[in-house]
């Protein structure tokens, strides 16, 4: 059904931090969302008590919202089909699964926790798969084995079960994958999945498509590792009448690690030094923290653009792009079916080149407290022309103040490549004079004091490349930084001749 409106939704389960291939996950159903005219849902998938921990659900929303994902309907947001947490929603779910044991699509199953280990034990023995299926079901302890009164006598007396769906033993199922194509699973291979606990608690299978049809969900753009159960829920779809409202799928790749050899994990992270969280995540159990990309200074903007190429090829060569234009390129269709590596520098050169391209008084804010960290005092509009001149530098805004320390104090040294290639006999005279030239300069922008200085070069007889690496060192100590006249008009004609005339006497100092 084409017509349909766009819903989609992200549904993650609250069991710990958002992992990035989460965050990418939900993003692609934004952008797919925003550039149909959609609507973006987020469902909390909660039904699984034991695995439930405290702050995730908080921290999934922050980390969405961090990202750039706006959310049109979901617990905080509400909409037309709320409850949006499945723990809310429990009462919803038994009577679908009783309705499916009513059609003969699903049955009564009374095994114990014995009996199924025995039953593996069994099947993996004689060499076939440990599942519960159109065979093995014949001779376990369930609906289609008993007797109806004894079936009925059992759950008069209160006796635990759980309602499985009943599986064809042979039928091709097959449905179409918009990055996939065609996938094709014969009934045989699957197990007849739980679909209600003993507990009366809906599994992830049912509730997941009870609720993906009941909020109107048109299309299911979720990771890869959903693929295996997309067969089930086809049946459940089927069985439950609903065949002609399914969504369409999109299961998306995986992300690899940089080496690109299985799934990028926690490890990796810990590994390489880079997050595999949006946030920064404390466990509330262990008190251990796991970096985020918020707190490792990255720009949101710089981790939504990383995160969308990761899996999507845009039709262009274009890199970067706003989170408008995301939404007007992306194409689900363009998302490749193989793996994506993760790599830690394009993730620097995003953030780099956000670091360019952001307003200098954006960033500002950013720098601040390293100025304060240090105990600099720097007035604001001299710490954002440093940000200015030394941001094409860094990857983080953060590393701003230490890259260009000198700005703040004065040089802690003086780099000695430069010292041992470039220093002359006569360098240091030709610093002095040079301080007395600067200091008899009027004004002392970048423009004037690299004419004096070519000038001075040229009446002193010099190239004026011979003395740039000295001058730079000796102003700022570091042999690479902004382009040198302007760090000098930056820096003001007094500090510079005073630097300079310090380093002409320290470094002979140093040589003697
Ligand atoms: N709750 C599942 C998860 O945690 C949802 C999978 C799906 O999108 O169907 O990822």
């Amino acid at each position: 059904m084409s017509d349909r409106p766009v819903r989609v939704r992200f549904a993650p389960s609250p069991t710990g931090p958002l992992h990035i291939g989460g965050v990418r996950t939900a993003l692609y159903n934004y952008l797919f969302a925003r550039q149909q005219g959609g609507t973006m849902i987020l469902r909390i998938e909660d039904t699984d008590q034991n695995r439930f921990v405290p702050g995730a659900e908080e921290y999934i929303m922050e980390g969405l919202k961090w990202v750039g994902i706006h959310i049109d309907e979901g617990p905080r947001e509400g909409g037309p089909h709320a409850p949006y947490r499945q723990s809310e929603r429990k009462g919803m779910y038994a009577q679908y699964a009783l309705d499916l044991v009513e059609k003969g699509l699903a049955y009564y199953a009374f095994d114990t926790a014995e009996d199924l280990e025995q039953m593996r034990k069994r099947l993996e023995a004689g060499g076939m798969q440990p599942q519960y299926d159109s065979v093995s079901r014949m001779s376990m302890t369930n609906g289609l084995t008993l007797p109806a009164d004894e079936v009925q006598r059992r759950l008069d007396n209160g006796d635990d079960y759980v309602i499985r769906i009943k599986l064809p033993r042979k039928e091709e199922i097959r449905f179409h994958d918009i990055i996939r194509g065609w996938v094709v699973v014969h009934s045989g291979q699957l197990d007849d999945k739980v679909l209600l606990k003993s507990d009366g608690m809906p599994t992830y299978h049912l509730a997941n498509v009870v609720d993906d049809y009941l909020m109107g969900i048109s299309h299911v753009i979720r990771g890869e590792e959903w693929l295996p159960s997309a067969p089930l829920h086809v049946m459940l779809y089927r069985y439950l009448g609903w065949e002609d409202v399914m969504p369409q799928f999109a299961h998306l790749p995986l992300l690899l690690k940089p080496e690109g050899n299985g799934k990028l994990s926690k490890r990796d992270g810990d590994r390489l030094g880079f997050p595999v969280f949006p946030l920064e995540w404390k466990d509330p159990k262990t008190g251990e923290v796991s970096s985020g990309y918020r707190e490792t200074g990255y720009f949101p903007q710089a981790v939504a653009n990383m995160l969308a190429l990761l899996g999507w090829h845009p039709s262009s060569n274009q890199e970067v792009f706003t989170m408008d234009e995301l939404i007007q390129s992306f194409s689900l269709e363009k998302v490749s079916r193989s793996g994506a590596k993760f790599d830690v520098q394009k993730a620097f050169w995003f953030n780099h080149h956000y670091l360019l391209h952001t307003p200098v008084d954006e960033i500002y804010p950013l720098v601040l407290p390293k100025i304060q960290e240090a105990g600099y005092t720097a007035d604001e509009a001299y710490a954002k022309s440093v940000i200015g001149l030394v941001r094409e530098k860094v990857q983080f805004a953060s590393q701003i103040v230490d890259a260009g320390y000198y700005f703040f104090e004065e040089p802690r040294g003086y780099n000695e490549e430069v010292v041992r290639k470039k220093w002359k006999p006569e360098t240091n005279g030709l610093l002095q004079k040079l301080a007395d030239t600067f200091n008899a300069m009027d004004s002392f922008g970048p423009a004037a004091t690299e004419e004096t200085f070519k000038a001075w070069c040229e009446t002193a007889g010099i190239k004026p490349g011979e003395l740039m690496q000295p001058l730079r060192v000796a102003v700022s100590g570091e042999p690479v930084g902004p382009p040198v006249f302007e760090m000098l008009a930056l820096l003001g004609k007094d500090r510079v001749v005073r630097r300079l005339q310090h380093a002409a006497a320290t470094i002979v100092a140093s040589q003697a």
